[in-house]
């Protein structure tokens, strides 16, 4: 199997999964039945050795609780990153409504998340299918995410595998003010990964800097609702998730906001540069 083995694989797997679908039965209103979640995905791909993952141990990046691609698998060669971009309608639905989440993005981070995991985790069986050694890092017992209470000494809002991270190991983007990863389809979207003992060539990254893709335009720190964007101070994790649980105990069981991710310079594009 190689890389453009593996785009087709998941091209085709989103193109005709029923979960990209809202179904009538799921549909929070009529309006949202029939609505497709993501357009194409997009693939990055990196040396499971790339000396940048073991750099997310720093303090201030991840952290030392990181846990490096060798750690999910023994003899890990490779990491495929996935970036499923928001469809056009659930992109514009949510910019249209001002304070909370739409339906189209209440869906889409939902049901959303599920396609996510069964993409991840179709790339992986593809691989063990073939004899390679394969995880989804995100799917395994060893993964932990923290929120704003940390009972041990893991920082508040990181996790010992973080999608954003791996997709910028992996040549898909650079973080934006919002924390978001701007891709070259922009920051709206989801991201997924698999550690496979599969050898592949790794994309070269096409940034030098991390922060590379943000125009610093402004625009997320003004849509966001509660003021957790500042041009100053970047984002505020704790006003962020406390504004997320509003939306969680309103919405339950769909969740979500991503007010600094639509009608923002780079919603479906990296901006040109500030
Ligand atoms: S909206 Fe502008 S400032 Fe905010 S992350 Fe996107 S490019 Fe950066
Ligand atoms: S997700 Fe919503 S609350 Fe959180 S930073 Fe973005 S716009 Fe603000």
């Amino acid at each position: 199997m190689d890389k453009n083995m593996l785009r087709e694989l998941a091209a085709s797997f989103v193109a005709q999964a029923p979960g990209n679908v809202i179904t009538d039965k799921s549909a929070i209103n009529r309006e949202v039945a029939g609505l497709r979640l993501f357009s194409e995905p997009v693939l990055g791909f990196a040396s499971a050795k790339d000396p940048v993952f073991s750099r997310l141990q720093d303090e201030g990046i991840v952290g030392p609780h990181f846990a490096t691609p060798d750690s999910w698998v023994q003899g890990a060669r490779s990491v495929i990153s996935f970036f499923l971009p928001f469809s056009e309608t659930v992109r514009s639905g949510n910019a249209s409504v001002a304070y909370w989440p739409s339906a189209e993005w209440l869906h889409a981070r939902y049901e959303g998340q599920m396609l996510v995991n069964a993409l991840a985790a179709h790339i992986c069986e593809s691989l063990k299918s073939q004899g390679y050694e394969s995880l989804v890092p995100s799917s395994d017992v060893r993964f932990f995410s923290r929120g704003k209470s940390s009972a041990d000494e893991v920082p508040a809002f990181t996790s010992n595998w973080s999608e954003r991270h791996v997709a910028y190991v992996c040549g898909l983007g650079t973080f934006g003010l919002s924390k978001g990863l701007i891709t070259r389809h922009g920051v709206a979207g989801r991201f997924g990964s698999v550690v496979t003992a599969l050898e592949l060539e790794p994309d070269t990254r096409p940034y030098t800097r991390y922060d590379e893709y943000c125009s610093l335009c402004g625009d997320c720190v003004v849509n966001c609702p509660v003021g957790a964007i500042t041009l100053e101070a970047g984002k505020d994790h704790l006003i962020c998730s406390e504004f997320l649980d509003e939306v969680r105990a309103r919405f339950s069981p769909r969740y979500g906001c991503g007010k600094c991710q639509v009608g923002v310079a780079c919603e479906s594009a990296a901006p040109p540069r500030h």
